[in-house]
């Protein structure tokens, strides 16, 4: 997609959405957030989205952090009202991404008046607030029909020592239900003991949940009592979302998400960011916390144009080879420019080398005639020659430049007339724009995915501390070979070589299983 902010004429009026980013998860974003920010000319973004949603923005969007962390220069409520005005007033469509609802709490309000105010068009994209989902993901329903029928959200932003609180805690003592507190787990102890004060009963169920929904999160239960002392001992820290209920209790049966395999593993995803995705869900889905990291980036070949000359001429071939996703997208991009009829390819027969590979195939609607068992290049020359002779068959390689030559020289030397065409080439991610490479210094990791011998050679060309601990996985023996010649150990090598293979491979090393052994 092209930049809209470029063809959109100057006097155009810009827009501010303020778009809720959900709790932390990523697959908790609505689908609107997604489409808002991908349209988006800037974004305005705070400490409780997930950096991670920024991947979906256009390259040249303008993306500015307005977090409050402590320690931190940051802006204020009324430099950031003046920074969403002042963008949509040159035209731009201004995302302001706030985690969890952006009307729940957090002064979306305040903003939106602001918006308004200047006279600038606006629209709301609501969001899964993390007063419900971050009590859902520690397993407690904030209703039940057997226990409560109404829920209250309140701010502990207040200290209730302070005369003017307004907070009334006699009333919210009376009400029972659900009580959901948003922000002061530093204030929790005063908050408590105002509430015992007020004769709520000592022993009811109460529960903290931080970073909930993301692979940090980590619960705390305990009673109206004691919860507050629990924390202190424990080092609990914001954010977190505090519920206080008899609903708590359900969390002993409920409990889902903190017992997932790979609950509390931090996996480092050094694929492009455009590829990352399939890795990454996958590991989360098993519960892991996800660094996306992307070292490499795809980009056209060097030569383009000799590119599509042998796109062009692609017919002529006997067989077609291609060794990634990758090769086959910029192919078919190509091949789809220059004809509109899929039997120009005439009577090429195609070959692909990894399952993921033959899907890309296959999602063109091509048939796959050859595809080795074995994902590596080595293996297809084999299943090559398996087929009899190839005396001056005529192959067309589709590769990355820069790739091994052991394909083409086996396939020469077996007689074949190859020509390498080179697609794309693969050259160092020089953005960071989700803060991953500082998020890795500071948090470190429990492992580190490599799916090519370039992702290891370029995530080390980053020159970045290697975390303490932090073991590696890499997807099959080359790109084992590339990691151990540059010194790294590899603790997990994937059995299949393809991404299933090696979320497979991670799971089970985690669970201590059969593949807990370095494999050397
Ligand atoms: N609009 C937000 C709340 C903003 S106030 C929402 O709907 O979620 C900020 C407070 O939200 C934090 O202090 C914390 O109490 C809570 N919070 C937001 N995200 C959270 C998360 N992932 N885990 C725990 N608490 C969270």
């Amino acid at each position: 997609m092209e930049s809209k902010s470029k063809s959109r004429s100057k006097d155009e009026k810009g827009k501010v959405y303020l778009v809720g980013a959900g709790p932390g998860d990523l697959g908790l974003a609505t689908l609107r957030a997604k489409e808002c920010i991908e349209a988006a000319d800037v974004i305005v973004y705070d400490h409780l989205a997930n950096p991670e949603m920024l991947g979906w923005a256009r390259a040249d969007t303008e993306i500015i952090y307005a977090g409050k962390e402590p320690g931190k220069q940051s802006l204020g409520q009324a430099e950031i009202n003046a920074l969403l005005v002042g963008k949509a007033r040159e035209g731009k469509e201004v995302v302001r991404l706030k985690g969890g609802d952006p009307f729940l709490f957090g002064r979306g309000a305040e903003e939106a008046q602001a918006i308004v105010d200047a006279g600038i068009e606006f629209e709301v994209v609501p969001g899964i607030t993390s007063a419900i989902a971050g009590p859902a993901y520690a397993g407690i329903p904030v209703t039940h029909r057997a226990e409560n029928s109404h829920v209250t959200f309140f701010t502990g932003h207040e200290d209730p020592a302070k005369e003017e609180s307004a907070i009334d805690y006699a009333a919210l003592a009376k009400l029972g239900g659900t009580q959901v507190m948003l922000m002061g787990v530093e204030r929790l102890g005063s908050i408590t003991r105002e509430m015992l004060k007020l004769g709520v009963r000592a022993d009811l169920p109460a529960a903290l949940v931080r970073w909930a929904t993301t692979g940090r999160q980590e619960t705390l239960t305990g009673t109206l009592e004691d919860i507050a002392q629990r924390a202190v001992a424990s080092g609990f820290e914001a954010p977190a979302v505090a519920v206080f209920g008899d609903v708590v209790a359900l969390r002993e049966s409920l409990n889902w998400y903190e017992k997932r395999p790979l609950s509390g593993k931090r996996i480092v995803v050094t694929r492009t960011r455009k590829q990352a995705s399939a890795l990454s869900n996958k590991l989360r889905a098993l519960g892991a916390q996800v660094i996306e990291l992307p070292t490499i980036r795809i980009e056209p070949p060097t030569d383009l144009r000799e590119f599509a000359e042998l796109v062009q001429d692609a017919h002529i071939y006997d067989w077609i080879v291609f060794t990634s996703a990758n090769g086959v997208e910029a192919f078919f991009e190509i091949f789809f420019k220059l004809y509109d009829d899929a039997r120009e390819l005439g009577c090429a027969r195609i070959a692909a080398i990894g399952p993921a590979t033959a899907q890309r195939v296959k999602d063109f609607h091509f048939h796959v005639d050859l595809q080795p068992d074995e994902f590596i290049a080595e293996a297809v020359a084999k299943e090559f020659r398996k087929q009899g002779s190839i005396e001056n068959v005529r192959i067309l390689l589709v590769r990355a430049e820069k790739a091994r030559d052991v394909l083409p020289r086996e396939l020469s030397a077996a007689g074949a007339i190859v020509d390498e065409a080179f697609a794309y080439r693969t050259v160092p991610e020089t953005r960071d724009i989700t803060g991953a490479r500082n998020q890795l210094a500071k948090e470190g990791a429990d492992l580190i995915t490599f799916t090519s011998s370039s992702t290891v050679e370029n995530f080390l060309a980053l020159g970045l501390p290697w975390p303490k601990g932090m073991q590696v996985a890499s997807i099959g023996p080359i790109t084992s070979k590339t990691a151990r010649d540059q010194g790294l150990k590899i603790d997990i090598e994937a059995r299949r070589h393809d991404i299933d293979g090696l979320v497979e491979t991670i799971r089970r090393f985690f669970a201590g299983n059969s593949t807990r052994r370095p494999m050397d």
